[in-house]
Parts: structure tokens; C-alpha cells; sequence
């Protein structure tokens, strides 16, 4: 099994493919003011197995386009969203973040948790904003330092892995920079990333080995994994996923 093939069984059949929570995602939206707006149009991009949106289609009584590359992930969502009784308020494409198929200013709203990064923020943010009607608004959910200065070790994992980690006052100057006006930014705290991402993933750790009976890319996955969460327990005063909720300007 190739890379994309390993990684695709080692997170098919997780509830969330990245750090996140529910209660979470409800502050986003709070913070959005979507609540209790009428006939959105909304996309959920790199929407994995669909944490968010079946949240964002039960929460807003509305549209969702789910959209990822990988279509084992929207078959899980399919099924998902069946069992939480939304499957007619989802729709899925299958579709690459940096190649979209919708019509310009279509959208009344973008959300994208843990997955912007695969095409780079700023990247994201510039391209995204031509598919946001005026005043529409983009949620997003991005690696994030938490503090000015921060250890060596977390530095050099975390700028290697993703070169474009920065503060929030950095994120927010590229907002502002492409046309949206901040509406307000808060860190994950800690639970969303051990409780609801790293504990679950460990359980899995085990199986996902036998099935692919030890082999070194698989062991080799799993190692990586075991030293980010290390890196995470020891250092999550610095490092975290930020919310990032704003609106298009103009
Ligand atoms: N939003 C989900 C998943 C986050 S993981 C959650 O919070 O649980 C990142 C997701 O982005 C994965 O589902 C992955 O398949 C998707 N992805 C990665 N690169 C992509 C691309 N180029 N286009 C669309 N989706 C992509």
C-alpha cells in the first residue's frame, strides 16, 4: 500500500481526522453570526469524515457542501450524516481545495477545520475569498504559535513540518491583508487535540499495525505520530490549532 493508501486507513475511521471539538466548532459559529440566518449556502473544505459539517447542518438547519479529495472520507460522511438524521442537508464533492468548482461570490459561507493547511493559509485564504458573496464569511481552524518565543525543539518540528506556522497577530494581518475584516480568533485548548484526536488515535494504533502486519511504512507512521503527540503533551502551552472566524470585506 503506497503513502496516501496508508494514511487514508489510519484516519477512515476516526470521528475526526485532526484537533477539534464540538463545542468548538458551536463558538466558531457563535462567533460567525450565521446563527439563525435563513437559506445558507455553505462549504465545509477538507471536511474529512464530517465532524463539522453534520455539526453545521444540524446547528444551522441549512446547506452544506461537503468537500474533500478523498472519497472514502465522504462515503464515511454519507453514512454519518444518515445516522444523525442530516443526510438531506449534505451534499459531498469530491474536489481538490486548490481547484474548486464554484461560481464566483456563491457562497455565504466557508469552513475548513485542521485542513487549510494543505494548500498553505495564505494561499487558501486569498483563493477562497472570490467564492464568499460580499460580507460572506470564512471559519477556519490553522496551526497556530501561542506565544512570542517558544522552545527549540517544538520550533524546528513544527516550521519544518509546516513552514507557515505563525502567531494569531500574524494570521490576522494576513485576514485583514486579503480582504476580510477579523471577527475574532480563540486557540483550541488542550482537550481538543488529546481527548478528541491524539486518545482515539492511539486506540487505533494497535489494529491499523496488524492489518498491515508490522510492515515499516506502517510502523513508521505510527512512530511519527507517537513523537508529535509526545511533542504535543510536553509543549502544548505554545503550540495549538487557532479559530479564526471572518468576514469578506467589499
Ligand atoms: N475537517 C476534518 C478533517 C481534517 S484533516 C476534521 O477536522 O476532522 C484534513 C482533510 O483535508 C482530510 O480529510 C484530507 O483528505 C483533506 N485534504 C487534504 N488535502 C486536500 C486537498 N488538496 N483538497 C481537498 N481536501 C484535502
Amino acid at each position: 500500500m503506497d503513502d496516501l493508501g496508508l494514511l487514508i486507513d489510519f484516519h477512515k475511521d476516526a470521528a475526526r481526522q485532526g484537533p477539534g471539538g464540538e463545542e468548538e466548532t458551536r463558538l466558531a459559529l457563535s462567533l460567525s453570526g450565521l446563527i439563525n440566518q435563513k437559506g445558507l449556502r455553505i462549504a465545509d473544505i477538507g471536511c474529512g469524515t464530517g465532524s463539522s459539517a453534520i455539526l453545521l447542518a444540524e446547528a444551522l438547519g441549512t446547506e452544506v457542501i461537503a468537500v474533500d479529495f478523498l472519497e472514502t472520507f465522504l462515503s464515511e460522511l454519507e453514512l454519518r450524516a444518515k445516522a444523525a438524521g442530516v443526510s438531506d442537508r449534505i451534499s459531498t464533492l469530491t474536489a481538490s481545495m486548490d481547484a474548486l468548482p464554484f461560481e464566483p461570490l456563491s457562497l455565504d459561507a466557508i469552513w475548513s477545520e485542521g485542513a487549510i493547511y494543505n494548500i498553505g493559509f495564505e494561499a487558501g485564504i486569498r483563493d477562497w475569498r472570490g467564492f464568499l458573496r460580499p460580507g460572506g464569511i470564512l471559519a477556519v481552524s490553522e496551526l497556530t504559535w501561542l506565544t512570542d518565543k517558544r522552545p527549540a525543539e517544538l520550533s524546528e518540528y513544527w516550521t519544518n513540518a509546516y513552514p507557515e506556522v505563525a502567531t494569531a497577530a500574524e494570521k490576522m494581518a494576513l485576514l485583514e491583508k486579503h480582504g476580510y475584516m477579523p471577527l475574532g480568533y480563540f486557540p483550541l485548548p488542550r482537550y481538543c487535540w488529546i481527548k478528541n484526536y491524539y486518545q482515539p488515535m492511539k486506540e487505533r494504533f494497535t489494529l491499523f499495525l496488524e492489518r498491515h502486519n508490522h510492515s515499516e511504512d506502517a510502523q513508521a507512521l505510527v512512530n511519527a505520530e507517537r513523537y508529535e503527540i509526545d511533542l504535543y503533551e510536553r509543549y502544548s502551552d505554545y503550540v495549538s490549532y487557532g479559530f479564526y472566524i471572518a468576514r469578506a470585506v467589499g
